[in-house]
């Protein structure tokens, strides 16, 4: 189909109001009013959820370290901070027991932090920005990065009003140029634009080790009064995931009657049964959490990959036209599973590189590279760098993980190896019979019967997101070889993506056409946006593409 694309150009394209965008926008635009000299710059801050914050989900307890430097007045200017850290344990869990830590290593405690919903948060910062006079275009969908003569010049948006097989309808709107003289990155954990520039641009990528991943799974619920106190802190290691796996859940006080609870699993997970969803609605079941959960109601629901493989398996930040920021680039803090304040103080320094390259004209990659230089030697990159062995630590299971990570702490972040070598998630999961040869048994999900009281399928819980999307329209799950899905698959691995996606989007139903036999069936339109099957699938045969602008979760208070 041969179309007619709009031509939009900007100064300064931010992809993302998450963080790390929002904390650029307000710095870019402070350092623009504090500097006569300067003009402000076009600046379009575009995202793909319906509102800023549709899409940010987190758990979330808050290091407030970045929010203090963007904005010190933070508090007066009305943040929506839940509550402030105040008890804060760590427990062991077994099925049936719960071990209490008697005291909690130095990098877990929270004290000084703020419970959060970071859905509020992020509406809240844009808020500001739009104060500090940028705009925000939310709905806006980005499609493709533009790379011409190995330059980013912008991002192709997504065409709006195709049939299901692609075809014009009568509501067509064709996607737009946005032609930019530096786009930043900001689009939260393995944004589809990221991994276009890093398969475009190989340099990026060259250095660092494959990113790591983990699927966090949470409800808010509302809770009698009496069983939690605002600004209470759960952490919890092991039970229901297996010792040999890393995994590890929460519960956070955001009221004396609301709370997160969540539960995260790794992706390089040997099981090809492995169920974030399954092991948190388990994880709920414990008598820790069953107490507290007992009379309550369910509200909200949402599930976010979250990037963990630190500090060495961020890419080169930076290339002619071109900055990555926050969870694109993969920077979170996987030993205290924190990564707003992180993404937060890269929107600060990515904004004071960009109003040093407008000053200078020039958005050449060695202009671009002192952003880089500075995160590496700011606060935040020595955070990164103090833990940067910490996910590789747990290679072989907890508890080799936790000597590991206490050695790490009393020898700066090193402790007995440095940068072990890590491959892609789903390189780790074995074939079924692979599995059973090693651990004795076959994989299985675990039992459990979802009573929709305290434990919810997998539909049920979608609902609570407020997941919207079009159902005219191309699948934005674009799955390259179903034979693969429907012959191999099933053999070997069993078809595991009807066990990791959190939102029951894969499905094998009995095939017609091979009696006895199964098919793979989608229902895009459950899609939460989590990009576990773009990571997780062993065939590595699914895409997770843009589906049109302002669809997806529509999360609240997450
Ligand atoms: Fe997550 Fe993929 Fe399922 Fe969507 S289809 S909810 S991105 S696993």
């Amino acid at each position: 189909m041969d179309v007619q694309r709009d031509v939009l150009e900007t100064d300064v394209l931010i992809v993302g109001a998450g963080p790390a965008g929002l904390s650029l926008a307000y710095k870019l635009a402070q350092l623009v009013a504090a500097d006569e000299s300067t003009e402000m710059p076009e600046v379009l801050l575009m995202d793909k959820g319906s509102y800023v914050g549709a899409h940010s989900l987190s758990g979330a307890v808050m290091n407030p370290r970045g929010l203090a430097e963007l904005m010190p007045d933070f508090k007066d200017k009305g943040a929506p901070l839940e509550a402030a850290v105040g008890d804060d344990a760590l427990y062991l869990l077994t099925e049936n027991g719960a071990t209490k830590a008697p005291i909690l290593p130095p990098p877990l405690k929270n004290h000084g932090n703020f419970v959060v919903s970071l859905n509020k948060l992020t509406g809240w910062m844009a808020e500001q920005v739009e104060a500090a006079g940028i705009d925000i275009y939310a709905g806006l969908a980005g499609y493709d990065l533009l790379v011409e003569d190995g330059r980013v010049t912008g991002v192709q948006t997504v065409d709006m009003g195709l049939d299901k097989e692609g075809n014009p309808r009568a509501n067509y709107e064709p996607g737009s140029l946005i032609k930019a003289r530096v786009t930043i990155l900001c689009e939260g954990v393995h944004g589809s634009l990221t991994r276009h520039a890093l398969e475009k641009i190989p340099e990026l990528a060259a250095d660092c080790q494959p990113q790591s991943y983990l699927t966090g799974v949470k409800e808010v619920w509302e809770v009698p009064a009496g069983r939690v106190k605002a600004g209470q802190v759960i952490h919890s290691l092991g039970w229901p995931s297996k010792s040999r796996e890393y995994g590890g859940g929460w519960l956070y006080g955001m009221s004396d009657t609301m709370i997160s609870i969540g539960y995260a699993v790794g992706l390089d997970s040997a099981d090809p049964t492995n169920d974030p969803h399954r092991k948190f609605q388990r994880y709920k079941n414990h008598k820790l959490f069953r107490q507290i959960l007992d009379g309550g109601t369910m509200l909200h629901y949402g599930a976010k990959t979250i990037p963990a493989g630190g500090f060495y398996s961020i890419p080169r930040l930076y290339h002619d036209g071109l900055l990555l920021c926050g969870d694109s680039a993969g920077m979170l803090n996987a030993q205290k599973l924190k990564g707003i304040h992180i993404a937060i103080k890269s929107g600060i320094l990515a904004a004071e590189t960009v109003f040093e390259a407008i000053k200078a004209g020039d958005f050449s990659k060695s202009r671009l590279k002192s952003y880089a230089d500075n995160f590496r030697t700011s606060w935040a990159g020595q955070e990164l760098y103090a833990t940067r062995n910490f996910h590789a630590s747990f290679q072989s299971g907890l508890w080799s993980g936790l000597f590991h990570a206490g050695m790490q702490l009393i020898t700066g972040g090193k402790g007995l190896f440095e940068r072990r070598p890590h491959k892609q998630d789903h390189e780790y999961m074995l074939k079924k019979a692979e599995y059973k040869a090693l651990f004795g048994e076959e994989p299985k999900p675990a039992e459990i019967k979802f009573d929709n009281k305290y434990s919810f399928d997998k539909v049920s819980d979608v609902y609570k997101s407020g997941t919207m999307h079009e159902e005219h329209q191309p699948s934005h799950l674009v799955i390259a070889d179903y034979d693969i899905c429907n012959g191999r698959c099933t053999e070997e691995y069993g078809n595991p993506c009807q066990h990791f996606c959190p939102a029951s989007v894969y499905n094998m139903v009995d095939d017609p056409d091979r009696p006895g036999k199964t098919k793979l069936e989608l229902t895009p339109s459950n899609c939460v946006h989590c990009k576990t099957c773009d990571i997780a699938d062993p065939y590595q045969v699914i895409r997770w593409v843009t589906p049109q602008g302002g669809e997806g979760p529509n999360y609240t208070n997450c």
